[in-house]
């Protein structure tokens, strides 16, 4: 099974196909596909995705400074929205399928006070849900 952390299991529905580099973008596809072909476990922390991160420091988050605290607080909102917990098992279809209940939700916490918002609410998949 795939390895991700919370907030990777709702964000990475709205991806297409940009990121932090070549790196970076190939692991990630690579991981969504492992994701919905293996399963997913999920995984407090830093995950499969975050490694290949230029802004990961050892096990912590340093996008624009310290934010490993901001993200572990995302990772725990997108938890709570999808009932799930560290070591839950769960699949790619079932976070497609409870994403429509979710995202408003989750767009109003968090996506607002997200530098990728302009490129997450381009996606087919965001106008559907909006
Ligand atoms: S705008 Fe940010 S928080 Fe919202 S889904 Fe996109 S990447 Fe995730």
């Amino acid at each position: 099974m795939t390895p991700l952390r919370g907030h990777h299991l709702i964000c990475l529905h709205f991806f297409r196909g940009e990121g932090y580099g070549p790196e970076f973008l190939e692991n990630l596809e690579s991981v969504i596909d492992r994701s919905k072909q293996e399963g997913i476990v999920v995984q407090n922390g830093a995950d499969n995705i975050c490694i290949k991160c230029p802004n990961l420091a050892g096990e912590l988050c340093m996008y624009k400074g310290d934010n490993n605290k901001k993200i572990e607080g995302l990772d725990a909102i997108a938890l709570r929205l999808l009932n799930l917990e560290h070591g839950a098992k769960t699949e790619w279809a079932a976070m497609e399928r409870v994403l429509p209940q979710i995202f408003h939700e989750w767009k109003d916490e968090v996506c607002f006070k997200c530098d990728w918002l302009g490129t997450c609410k381009s996606t087919t998949r965001w106008k559907n849900l909006d």
